[in-house]
């Protein structure tokens, strides 16, 4: 595996929602023309959400002693970058990322989240020699929940091993499979050159 070669955390949300995304975007260079479907907070939204969970709700259910904002990760061991929310540096000496998403908790945790929290963790642990076995998301359309996820050894395990399944898309160049939920190709950016 190339070590120049790095994809982001968004990157794998969007090879897990179809891998023909990673062959289309990186082996023949077609942007998506679209909003990313994972909607990211910005500015003024993750402001307000920042001030709605507020800090003694983090320090003492979360039992976070501080916290780092807006850290832009970048780990050479798994060839991945991406920016976190927060860091949270929590009293038992683990770490764990929080991630603000604009979205409504329905039940359970997307498992596109959980890779999400899973990914940001194997960069957090790879950057501050620290370790993490959960993450945290708050979901500001249900009136700023915050959600623990449980990180496991397997989680990791899976959360690499997709990793290198993008990576080998873009560095063999293969053609991978179609999703296999016809739905998601109806609007889809590639649909007149995915065959
Ligand atoms: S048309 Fe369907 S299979 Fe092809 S890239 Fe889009 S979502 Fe994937």
């Amino acid at each position: 595996m190339s070590a120049e070669v790095f994809i982001t955390v968004s990157d794998v949300m969007e090879y897990l929602f179809c891998p023909r995304f990673i062959y289309f975007m990186y082996c023949l260079g077609i942007p998506q023309h679209e909003e990313k479907r994972y909607k990211v907070l910005k500015g003024r939204e993750l402001h307000d959400a920042r001030e709605k969970v507020n800090k003694s709700y983090i320090r003492k259910k979360l039992q976070c002693v501080r916290k780092d904002i807006a850290v832009y990760l970048v780990s050479r061991k798994y060839c991945l970058k991406g920016e976190v929310d927060e860091v949270l540096f929590l009293e038992d000496g683990t770490a764990a990322p929080l991630d603000y998403k604009f979205a409504e908790f329905k039940d359970k945790v997307f498992r596109t989240h959980k890779y999400q929290s899973a990914l940001y963790g194997l960069m957090i642990a790879d950057n501050y020699g620290l370790k993490v076995n959960r993450g945290f998301v708050c979901y500001t359309r249900s009136n700023h929940l915050v959600k623990e996820v449980k990180l496991s050894d397997k989680d990791f395990e899976r959360a690499i091993a997709t990793v290198n399944e993008v990576l080998d898309i873009i560095q063999k160049g293969f053609y991978p499979e179609a999703t296999k939920y016809k739905a998601r190709c109806v609007d889809c950016t590639y649909r007149n050159i995915c065959v």
